[in-house]
C-alpha cells in the first residue's frame, strides 16, 4: 500500500513561476521519507498541494489510495500537517491548542484530553500544558505543532522543515521522537535542506531542484554514491 502517490504534478503560480514541473513520487506505507532540496526548489509547494493549501495546476495525487480531486476530505483525514509557520493562537495554552485541534476532527473531548497527555508527554511539553503558547521557546513551539498534528491520529505525518532554526540539541531530541512516531506505524514525510537530517532519519529520499525530482532512491544508495 502506498501512503502517497504523485503523478506528473505541476504547479504554475499566478505570475508564471513554474514551481513544480511534473513530479512523480511514491511513498510506501510505514516509510520515513525525505524530500531534500535547496530553497526555492518546490518543497513547500509540494506539501501545500498535499494539504490542499495550494491548488495544483495539473497531475494526480493519491493519499492512501484516495484521490484528492475526488475524495479530498477522506485524503485529508489521513494527514497530519506540520507547516513551517507557527499558525496557532499564541494566547491559547498548549493543551487548549492540541485539544481544540482534535475537536476540528470530531474527536470527543474526553478522548482528546487523554490523547493530549500522550502527545504532550511524547514531545516533552506536558509540564508546559497550562502555559500560553507565546511563552514557549522556538523549539517548544515546533514540538507543539507536531503534538497538535498527531491529535487526530493521522497515518501520514507531513512536516515542512521541522527543525528549521532549532539548535542541534533540540533537533536531536526531535529526531528521537519522530523516529518513535514512525516506529508506531505512522508514515512520515519531511522536507529539509539538511542532508544530515535526512541521513539520520530517513530510509528513502527524493531530491528536488527547480521543480523537478532529480534523484529518488534509498538513503543507503545515495550515501554510497556521495
Ligand atoms: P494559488 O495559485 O495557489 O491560489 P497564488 O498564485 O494565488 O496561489 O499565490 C498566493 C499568494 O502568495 C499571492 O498573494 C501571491 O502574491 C503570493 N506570492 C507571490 N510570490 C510568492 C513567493 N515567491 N513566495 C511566496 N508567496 C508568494
Ligand atoms: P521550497 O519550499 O523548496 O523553498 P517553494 O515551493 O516555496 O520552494 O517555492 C518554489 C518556487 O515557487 C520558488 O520560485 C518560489 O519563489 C515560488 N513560489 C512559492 N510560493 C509562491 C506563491 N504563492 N506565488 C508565486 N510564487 C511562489
Amino acid at each position: 500500500m502506498y501512503a502517497l502517490e504523485i503523478n506528473n504534478l505541476k504547479k504554475v503560480y499566478k505570475g508564471g513561476v513554474e514551481a513544480l514541473k511534473g513530479i512523480d513520487l511514491t511513498v510506501k506505507e510505514g516509510d520515513f521519507f525525505a524530500l531534500l532540496g535547496p530553497n526555492g526548489a518546490g518543497k513547500s509547494t509540494t506539501i501545500g498541494v498535499l494539504s490542499s493549501l495550494v491548488n495544483k495546476t495539473s497531475g494526480q495525487v493519491k493519499v492512501f489510495n484516495h484521490d484528492i480531486d475526488n475524495s479530498l476530505d477522506k485524503a485529508k483525514s489521513y494527514i497530519g500537517l506540520v507547516p513551517q509557520e507557527f499558525n496557532f493562537n499564541q494566547f491559547e495554552t498548549v493543551q487548549q491548542i492540541v485539544v481544540n485541534q482534535a475537536g476540528y476532527y470530531g474527536v470527543e473531548r474526553k478522548i482528546a484530553l487523554q490523547r493530549s497527555e500522550v502527545y504532550l508527554k511524547q514531545t516533552d511539553l506536558w509540564e508546559k500544558r497550562n502555559s500560553p503558547a507565546r511563552n514557549l521557546s522556538g523549539g517548544m513551539k515546533r514540538r507543539l505543532m507536531i503534538a497538535r498534528a498527531m491529535m487526530h491520529q493521522p497515518k501520514l505525518l507531513i512536516l515542512d522543515e521541522p527543525t528549521a532554526g532549532v539548535d542541534i540539541e533540540i533537533r536531536r531530541s526531535m529526531w528521537k521522537f519522530l523516529t518513535d512516531i514512525n516506529k508506531s506505524g505512522v508514515t512520515i514525510i519531511l522536507t529539509t535542506h539538511y542532508l544530515e537530517e535526512a541521513e539520520s532519519l530517513c530510509r528513502n529520499i527524493a531530491i528536488i531542484d527547480k521543480g523537478k525530482i532529480i534523484e529518488n532512491t534509498s538513503m543507503k544508495q545515495l550515501l554510497g554514491k556521495l
